[in-house]
């Protein structure tokens, strides 16, 4: 008996699209290899890929990695805030902060 695994659409779409491409690059001479991101991950197992992958320059993949249904970035990986709400003449003056969502599964 053939035991069928039922893939939710999202696994099904993982498994259909590769997540990570190669990239060769020449660099003194030698020829490194480099991951590329192909596509947003999407399964909290291919955060935890790309997470690994990219730990050590992770910036460059945080936006990717920001969740798409969060409420504070909104996918974006990073949001405004106030920095003097209600205040009369600097109420407008906004920074940007890193949204910690990228790090969750
Ligand atoms: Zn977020």
């Amino acid at each position: 008996m053939k035991f069928v695994v039922k893939l939710s659409k999202e696994e099904q779409f993982a498994e259909e699209n590769p997540l990570l491409g190669r990239r060769k690059v020449l660099q003194d001479g030698q020829t490194v290899e480099y991951p590329v991101l192909l596509r947003d991950p999407i399964t909290p197992e291919e955060r935890r890929i790309v997470r690994e992958a990219w730990k050590n320059n992770i910036d460059t993949v945080r936006r990717r990695l920001a969740k798409k249904d969060c409420t504070r970035c909104h996918g974006k990986g990073s949001f405004d805030v106030h920095d003097y709400p209600g205040h009369p003449l600097w109420h407008k003056l906004t920074s940007s902060e890193i949204c910690g969502c990228f790090l969750e599964d």
